[in-house]
């Protein structure tokens, strides 16, 4: 692995680039604020040997939301830095007990294919309890309540006027690629998204997508995804209703994916978030028919 580049954006704000980027502020010389700590121990590695370099010693790591590669790097991180973590509160209970992850998913006790290092974090203990807005204790930066692809996601803004917007929006490459979003709440997501396009600030940085100056075309491409699967859950539950489990089937065929454990959980859950948010609308109706739950289009 190469090592981790920390690229400044404005002032003391700097990203390292990865498979999850990893934002840093310094608020005073030798001292960095981590928002997310990477996905693994040996991402937490990385970034440390990159403060180590900038001589810079991690004082916080602000966490936008408990998925295990946002947060996959804290134990490490902290065990070596005494570092404070700063977190949501809903998020930080997942953070403290990450089983809480894969149960959300399956919805009771994980079986042994989903308690895997993509929804099982190792554990670290939030020192921070955030009710975003809010600034963050002790660490020079904003959190802003981003809620929608998990409960109680933030971002967080530097004086830089750098906003570290999370999961909020993804890539147009990772839209293309999975064609669905992974989304808890998409009332509040697409609400979110809104935000994102009305914000004045220097730049956005997703977690997975590259910084930008101008979030417009971002936002589009995600409403666009976002909106488009809706419509397509709808279709699906057309004619004389589809049992649930049979949506999820119906819409990674049509989505033309072929799902593993994890990606099945996923797109379960989400499928399960857009079914509330069509029932909330009066759009499909939930009934129990020979104790098959069934969903039927209105
Ligand atoms: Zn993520």
């Amino acid at each position: 692995m190469p090592e981790l580049e920390l690229t400044r954006l404005a002032g003391s704000t700097f990203v390292a680039r990865g498979p999850t980027n990893i934002g840093l502020f310094v608020p005073e010389p030798g001292r960095a604020v981590l928002v997310d700590s990477g996905n693994d121990d040996d991402a937490g590695k990385r970034i440390l040997r990159a403060c180590a370099a900038a001589d810079l010693a991690v004082s916080h790591i602000a966490n936008t939301h408990s998925n295990a590669d946002h947060c996959g790097a804290n134990a490490l991180v902290q065990a070596r830095s005494g570092c404070r973590i700063a977190a949501p509160r809903s998020e930080a209970a997942f953070i403290e007990e990450p089983i809480l992850e894969a149960t959300l998913l399956w919805g009771g006790f994980p079986p042994p294919p989903l308690r895997n290092k993509f929804l099982l974090a190792k554990p670290s203990r939030v020192t921070e309890l955030l009710e975003a807005p809010c600034s963050v204790p002790g660490a020079g930066i904003e959190a802003m309540p981003l809620p929608g692809h998990f409960l109680g996601q933030v971002g967080y803004l530097t004086p830089d006027r750098v906003f570290f917007a999370a999961d909020s929006a993804a890539s147009p490459a990772i839209l293309e690629k999975y064609k669905y979003y992974v989304v808890y709440d998409v009332a509040a997501h697409l609400a979110t998204l809104d935000l994102l396009a009305q914000l004045d600030v220097d730049w956005i940085v997703p977690s997975h997508a590259e910084p930008t100056r101008e979030a417009g075309p971002l936002v589009e491409a995600n409403k666009a995804t976002i909106l488009g699967v809706g419509d397509r859950i709808l279709e699906l539950c057309g004619g004389s209703g589809s049992s649930v489990e049979s949506l999820v089937e119906k819409l990674a065929g049509s989505l033309d994916l072929e799902l593993n454990h994890t990606q099945h959980a996923l797109l379960s859950m989400t499928l399960r978030s857009y079914l509330a948010w069509h029932a909330n609308r009066g759009l499909v109706a939930l009934r129990v028919e020979k104790n098959c739950l069934i969903v039927e289009r209105k």
